[in-house]
């Protein structure tokens, strides 16, 4: 290799360089700094926005999960945080929502829909079919039973009593409005909200 003075002098700088750096200790911090930096836990998850399903108060919350949504990966939620872009909550959080995730693993969390049998002592998975069909088979029959449309004194008051209806606090105001038209519009009085509970 030919050496001529100008290379001479910046092969020299490079060498003096890499002594000095690595005397003093920076390659090997440089390696236990970038051993030391744990991934983001959210870097490959997917967000979801959605409400704490605890109370009336309907703060947001933001839903992180696991897997890429491909058919083939098992999606698992990793991680539950307040909306910081929700007008409710502003990203806070009481102690029970804040441990939301634990709901969702919770192995006695219910899923699906379950129905009991008349006579039977355990409950069964249904579908949502089913489900729904079972709930308005049952509905109508009490209401075509018990519907009182006047009172001991005559005065028309289309009331349905014998049947109540729980509804979500978590529901939005569009969601309660409609819920409560649906209710009142089959003469359903014993309305109440998860809400006080
Ligand atoms: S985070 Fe707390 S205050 Fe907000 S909805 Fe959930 S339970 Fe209610």
């Amino acid at each position: 290799m030919e050496l001529n003075r100008r290379s001479f002098i910046r092969m020299s700088g490079a060498a003096l360089a890499a002594s000095s750096i690595g005397a003093l200790g920076f390659g090997a911090s440089g390696e236990a700094l970038a051993a030391s930096v744990r991934p983001f836990k959210l870097t490959r998850t997917a967000e979801t926005r959605n409400t704490c399903t605890y109370c009336s108060v309907a703060c947001g919350i933001l839903i992180y999960t696991l897997g890429d949504r491909a058919k083939n990966a098992k999606p698992s939620v990793v991680h539950i945080e307040g909306d910081p872009d929700h007008p409710v909550n502003r990203g806070t959080l009481c102690p029970k929502g804040a441990a939301l995730l634990d709901v969702v693993h919770a192995p006695t969390r219910v899923k699906y829909p379950m129905h009991r049998a008349p006579g039977s002592n355990e409950f069964k998975r249904v579908s949502w079919d089913f489900a729904l069909d079972r709930l308005a088979t049952l509905m109508k029959q009490d209401r075509d039973a018990n519907f009182v449309t006047r009172n001991a004194a005559g005065t028309t008051v289309n009331r349905w009593t014998t049947t109540g209806m729980l509804a979500a606090s978590a529901s939005s105001n569009e969601t309660a409005f409609l819920t409560w038209k649906i209710v009142r519009s089959f003469g359903m009085v014993v309305f109440d909200n998860q809400a006080r509970v």
